[in-house]
């Protein structure tokens, strides 16, 4: 179709990961990690299997796993959702976004997004024929926020959602409290819809502390909050995800979803339940250890003369490609794999405002300390 021409070909992702095969290059490009998951959830999910759970799930997702969403979301954030009436478990948090915006957006509709913005956002509000209004993320000499005025101006008659994404991918912001009462109050004010893309919410570093909008003074009843099991249980290729919000929102996203996939991998929403109930403490050592390899990395990018950005949360760090002498972050992206044996992704691909983006490049530090060290070496000769 013609409003989706421009997201035909592979992704960013796809191709850098590609390249990065086909060089022999350290891949700090695509968001994965190089380690497996707690070994009690991988064996919850080989038990389901041999136990016979290989049928269809609920389409709103296995019983036990909705539980456990909730009990978490209840035990750390002290909110409450019904696992029958405000919970759909979705094929990855990419499922969730793409029917939340296909499901409650009519077209012609504006969606306000953070710029820059993960890949798939734009593609769903193209599929539901929405428009992304975007607000920018700068960097404000601590890290990268936005103006409350610049979110302000962006509502206009047609604005039906706000889109956020804390901690951001790919600047590595979490969101504070303060940042997050000016989009609420947005809003409030105009009546407004969030959509919350929270898959890094247990990946913060610093003590810096995962804020859900959800748990703000009158936004639970307009928040659907999404997240997945990918990047919390290092298990990126299972693809569960979640969404959860007032019923009339979540059943936009069941609408969808039912028709898109039915369900998704039921032994390995076994496996999930398992790690949300029994595995926390192993997520808590996978944060300490991503916290040392951001600063292995930082370390070594800015012994060899890099200038790089704070990160909060995620899996990310983005330096500045004028550091190597580049002033456009994808040709240095593109030349690097080549040249210096390491693939990085340009955050230029995620700005809709491709000038403000221009110069930065994103680094993935969910790898091993081996192939991190080897990374940097690398970088250090070349710089
Ligand atoms: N949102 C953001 C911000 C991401 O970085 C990613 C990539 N993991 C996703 C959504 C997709 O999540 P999932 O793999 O669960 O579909
Ligand atoms: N979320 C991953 C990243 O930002 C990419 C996932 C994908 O390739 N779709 O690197």
């Amino acid at each position: 179709a013609a409003r989706l021409r421009a997201f035909s070909g592979p992704t960013i992702f796809t191709e850098m990961t590609l390249l990065a095969q086909r060089t022999g290059a350290a891949n700090l490009g695509q968001g994965f990690p190089d380690g497996d998951g707690p070994p009690a959830m991988l064996a919850a999910a080989r038990a389901a299997i041999d136990g016979g759970m290989n049928q269809y799930p609920p389409a709103n997702g296995l019983a036990v796993l909705r539980a456990a969403i909730a009990g978490r979301r209840r035990a750390d954030h002290g909110i409450d959702y019904d696992p029958d009436r405000e919970m759909v478990v979705t094929a990855g948090a990419t499922e969730a976004i793409a029917a939340a915006l296909i499901g409650l957006c009519e077209p012609g509709d504006e969606v306000i997004v953070f710029d820059p913005l993960y890949d798939s956002y734009a593609a769903c509000l193209a599929m539901a024929g929405a428009t992304a209004v975007p607000v920018p993320l700068e960097f404000d000499g601590t890290r990268f926020t936005f103006d409350p005025d610049r979110l302000r101006a962006a509502v206009r008659p047609r604005t039906r959602l706000v889109l956020l994404n804390t901690p951001h991918n790919p600047t590595g912001t979490v969101f504070d409290r303060a940042e997050l009462a000016h989009v609420a109050e947005v809003c409030r004010e105009h009546d407004l819809i969030a959509v919350t893309d929270e898959v890094y919410e247990y990946l913060t570093y610093d003590g810096v502390a995962h804020v859900p909008l959800a748990g703000l003074p009158g936004m639970w009843e307009r928040t659907l909050t999404i997240s997945s099991a990918g990047k919390t249980f290092s298990a990126t290729g299972w693809k569960v995800g979640w969404a959860c919000g007032p019923a009339p929102l979540v059943e936009a996203v069941r609408t969808v979803k039912q028709f898109l996939t039915f369900g998704t991998g039921t032994p390995l929403q076994a496996g999930v339940a398992h790690a949300l109930t029994h595995c926390m403490d192993w997520v808590g050592e996978l944060r300490e250890s991503l916290q040392r390899r951001r600063d292995l990395l930082v370390k070594g990018l800015n012994a060899a003369g890099a200038r790089t950005y704070p990160a909060q949360g995620t899996y990310f760090v983005q330096l500045d490609a004028r550091s190597f002498g580049f002033t456009d972050g994808a040709r240095f992206c593109r030349t690097l794999p080549h040249d210096a044996g390491v693939v990085a992704i340009p955050s230029m691909a995620l700005y809709a405002d491709k000038e403000a983006g221009r110069h930065l490049v994103r680094l993935a530090f969910c790898k091993s300390e081996e192939l991190l060290t080897t990374a940097v070496e690398r970088l250090g000769r070349y710089a």
